[in-house]
């Protein structure tokens, strides 16, 4: 694994200084007369270079909490501060913006394109970013190699096993050198070797000074991070890292077990009809942008996200 960007030093920010800061915030989802409210009245802090783990039973929001956290959704209520930036104030296009280049995010289902190869599934952020092709292409093997394939560059995804193609799309969340990885059950789909490999790449990305949010539902994903959040029906019901302001960098170096086992919610994770997510966070092939467009066939979006 090649040592130059994973182990740069991030830029220079106030570590005093949430960078990920929630305010009373909630998220309510309305179809007719039925509300749900996903996220319910969460002030919540996280520091730059922090590894936080988010779990909690299915349905207890941490999906909802992740889209929010990557600008993905907006709250409904309340206030998030990305970076010290007002999130609710920022129109769609800065939304995209501060998704593209502040944002890493990986997904259960890796969300890779299936008719590219593997470099160009990780070049796709530098597409939206704007990047001349010859960097693109250059960043992107670099990439790969950073996570340990630089021998399959040229691998369709249906060519690779499950754990390759997550640390396809790993390498596809770094490319952009993003402060901030977004992950949601990650792991959920790989055996325990292929877990390893890839919680070792959020340890490199953590040591190297990018803040890491991991959402999971298994014990020994979350004891990983330094911080676990649990969820419950919408609300923080636990968090190791305490109030804001009572979690200075010493006291983030211990590993945290948890206790109790969580409930598996594998199942009940959206599987399918995230097609309207890839272009919002500059994953849909360019090509066929045009074509498909962000997707009305999602169910739980029937009119697609906000
Ligand atoms: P988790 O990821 O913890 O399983 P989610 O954030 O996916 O939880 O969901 C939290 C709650 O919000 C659930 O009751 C779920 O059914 C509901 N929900 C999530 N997304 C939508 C949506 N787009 N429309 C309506 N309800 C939703
Ligand atoms: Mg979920």
């Amino acid at each position: 694994m090649g040592a130059t960007d994973l182990e740069r030093a991030p830029e220079p920010t106030d570590r005093t200084m949430p960078v990920i800061d929630l305010e009373r915030v909630s998220k309510v989802y309305r179809s007719g007369s039925l509300q749900v409210k996903a996220v319910d009245d969460v002030t919540l802090g996280i520091r730059d270079g922090e590894y936080v783990a988010i779990t909690g039973p299915s349905g207890s929001g941490k999906s909802t909490m992740m889209h929010i956290l990557g600008c993905l959704d907006v709250a409904t209520d309340g206030t998030y501060r990305l970076a010290g930036q007002d999130v609710g104030t920022m129109s769609e296009d800065e939304l995209a913006a501060v998704r593209n280049q502040r944002v890493g995010f990986v997904f259960q289902q890796f969300n890779l394109l299936p008719s590219l190869p593997a470099w160009r599934n990780v070049e796709l952020p530098l597409v939206y970013a704007g990047m001349p092709r010859a960097h693109r292409r250059e960043r992107a093997i670099a990439a790969l190699e950073r996570v340990g394939l630089a021998g399959r560059v040229d691998h369709r995804p249906g060519e690779l096993s499950g754990g390759q193609q997550q640390r396809v799309a790993v390498a596809r969340a770094l490319v952009g050198d993003p402060s901030l990885i977004l992950a949601d059950e990650p792991t959920g789909n790989l055996d325990t070797s292929s877990t390893a490999d890839v919680l070792g790449l959020f340890d490199e990305l953590h040591t190297a000074g990018r803040t890491v949010v991991v959402i999971t539902h298994e014990s020994d994903v979350a004891a990983r991070a330094q911080r676990v959040i649990r969820m419950r029906d919408g609300r923080i019901v636990e968090d190791t890292g305490a109030a804001p302001g009572a979690y200075p960098a010493e006291s983030a170096g211990e590993t945290v077990r948890l206790a109790h086992s969580v409930p598996a919610d594998a199942a009940a994770t959206p599987a399918s009809g995230l097609g309207w997510f890839l272009p919002r966070v500059g994953l849909a092939d360019p090509a066929a942008d045009a074509a498909s467009g962000p997707a009305a066939d999602d169910p739980r979006h029937p009119e697609g996200p906000r």
